[in-house]
């Protein structure tokens, strides 16, 4: 569908606009009455050992102090407030040490469980990248990672094993090429999601790289906005696939068409998932392309302001919109902050079966672009560097990463299509995966993360294969979305596939074995689904990690044969 095809909507009012289903849960603001340590209402002083250290020393100084210092000294130089909460602020988090099992997890000290290696994060805001920037990321992997670099589903890059001594060189080698860690962790703006077919799909509503860039050079990094709460999350989109999970971002801002004014921005707020999980709202105003990077400014800083900083668990944005509703918050964003209305306008609507990306698509200017899965993410820095060599043979230089943890390449002549996908292939980067390999999702899990509880990578790969060939006789219409994570936080995003698998030790035979808690029927508008809603537990219902594999299929079945027309796994 082109630009013009796209047909405008009515505006709707505040109150008849929210999708959330009946799943939605409540998510409760702190007391009133008392501090909670917003910065507009209760002044600046600390209420919590977070908020002090942040405070004693802005943390983006701490990259200073790793080139001085703890790079020539290494990891026992390092300070613990650095160790533990500014370095996140570059990205950086220890990882792991090897051979703790899951059990102990919750038993010891972080400090117990920390190795001296890192994970490091690379900030890409879902932008396109250069066949010399995706080398570069490869020949980091394999120089100072072990070959380990992962695509997160925020469209990152993450290496594990990073020494502290190699940190300058890496960030030197990043930046030669125009990346960045900053504020990639830590109480920041993170990286953004943005559509990985922004600027090329044919049916696109609105192109949103403009407003992507002028966020990241008027904002990002900017000292004023890098003490927040808790991290803020932002997506943005044009595509008719809203293939950026709006719902669950701190903010969004998601194309459509408004009768009167054309297309432009819906805004949404206040969504998150982790142990307290919430879709956000939207807040019934549309916001032109123009206004769009000075909305999200004011936004942020209504959170900076206004956010609670007494209790971490509940300093996210998702709980002053609990407490405000999004007429209020409006309201301040408006009076407060911009100083002008916003008009009504509509909501977006999904046209698409599902926004993976995966396969070969002609782009608006007549160019392909081929979308291909590594599997759960797991790339590796040997697979980067091959990615930018093959790219590069068909005459692309650009290369993108998604949120369901795949890559893109882009500006693919027609007569080089069938060349690059073998070339894909034969690097196990799959162009038509089968249903499984194509719609499974995995965390970092026990292998580095200090909080996890199971192994997560591997068995998610091996689960895919695994289902995939069982199932191979099934007609599924779309692939069902299993995501998996090594424990209660939700960074695989459980609560919004059709099969969410949370990380726990359970008891089996009265052994305590690593095993999951299972959520079911959650989904979001790309996938395809209507209505937007969180998978709900059932009660008792936990698989043993090495029973994964009979359990879906046994769902899978069972759903398959009693599913009536178009009924999604949710019904
Ligand atoms: Fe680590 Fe838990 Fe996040 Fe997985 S969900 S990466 S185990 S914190």
């Amino acid at each position: 569908m082109s630009e013009t095809s796209v047909t405008a909507q009515a505006p709707t009012t505040p109150t008849d606009r929210q999708p959330q289903r009946s799943s939605q849960r409540p998510v409760r603001p702190p007391r009133a009455g008392r501090s909670n340590g917003q910065w507009a209402v209760d002044g600046r002083k600390p209420l919590n050992p977070n908020e002090e250290v942040k405070q004693l020393s802005p943390p983006l100084e701490v990259r200073r102090r790793v080139e001085e210092r703890y790079a020539l000294e290494g990891f026992d130089s390092i300070d613990p407030d650095d160790l533990h909460v500014r370095l996140r602020w570059w990205g950086l988090y220890t990882q792991r040490k090897p051979g703790i099992d899951g059990g102990r997890t919750a038993q010891l000290d972080v400090t117990e469980l920390e190795d001296s290696y890192f994970m490091q994060r690379v900030r890409i805001d879902g932008a396109v990248l250069s066949a010399e920037q995706v080398e570069t990321l490869g020949e980091i992997s394999t120089t100072f990672g072990r070959d380990t670099a992962d695509i997160t589903d925020r469209q990152n890059i993450q290496f594990h094993w990073i020494r502290v001594e190699d940190l300058p060189e890496i960030w030197r080698r990043l930046e030669a090429v125009g990346l960045s860690t900053i504020v990639s962790a830590g109480d920041t703006p993170r990286a953004f999601l943005l559509s990985p077919v922004a600027g090329i799909a044919a049916d696109e509503i609105i192109d949103p790289t403009p407003v992507a860039e002028a966020i990241r050079r008027t904002y990002i990094g900017d000292p004023e906005l890098a003490n927040l709460p808790r991290k803020f999350k932002t997506a943005i989109t044009g595509h008719p696939s809203l293939d950026i999970v709006h719902e669950i971002n701190d903010i969004s801002l998601v194309g459509v068409v408004h009768p009167e004014l054309g297309p432009g921005y819906d805004l949404w707020v206040g969504g998150a998932l982790s142990t307290a999980p919430r879709l956000g709202e939207r807040l019934g105003a549309f916001v032109t392309a123009e206004q769009a990077a000075e909305v999200w400014y004011a936004t942020i800083r209504i959170f900076r302001d206004y956010g609670y900083r007494r209790l971490r668990a509940k300093a996210r944005m998702k709980f002053l919109l609990a407490e405000w509703g999004p007429q209020r918050f409006r309201q301040v964003l408006q009076d407060e902050y911009l100083g002008y209305e916003l008009p009504d306008g509509p909501a977006p609507r999904s046209t698409a079966a599902r926004a993976d990306h995966l396969g070969v698509h002609e782009q608006k200017d007549g160019l392909f672009f081929i979308g291909a899965s590594p599997g759960v993410g797991r790339i590796g820095g040997r697979r980067l560097s091959a990615v930018a060599r093959l790219a590069r043979s068909v005459g692309s230089d650009r290369i993108r990463f998604t949120p369901l943890q795949n890559l893109l390449i882009l500006d693919v002549e027609a007569d080089k299509v069938d060349e690059l996908v073998a070339g894909l292939e034969e690097l196990d980067l799959q162009v038509r995966p089968r249903p499984f390999r194509r719609a499974t999702l995995a965390c970092t899990g026990i292998e580095f993360c200090k909080f996890a509880i199971v192994e997560t990578k591997d068995l998610a790969s091996r689960v895919a294969a695994e289902l995939d060939e069982r199932l191979a006789d099934l007609d599924l219409d779309r692939p069902l979305s299993l995501n998996v994570n090594g424990c209660p936080n939700s960074c695989a995003r459980i609560q919004i596939a059709d099969i969410g698998l949370k990380g726990q030790i359970i008891t089996v035979d009265g052994a305590q074995v690593p095993g999951f808690q299972v959520h079911l029927g959650g989904g979001l508008a790309d996938s395809g689904r209507e209505e937007a809603g969180l998978g709900r537990t059932v009660r008792g219902l936990k698989v043993p990690a090495d029973g994964v594999a009979d359990y879906v299929e046994r769902i899978t079945r069972r759903f398959v044969a009693a599913r009536r027309d178009g009924e999604t796994f949710a019904q």
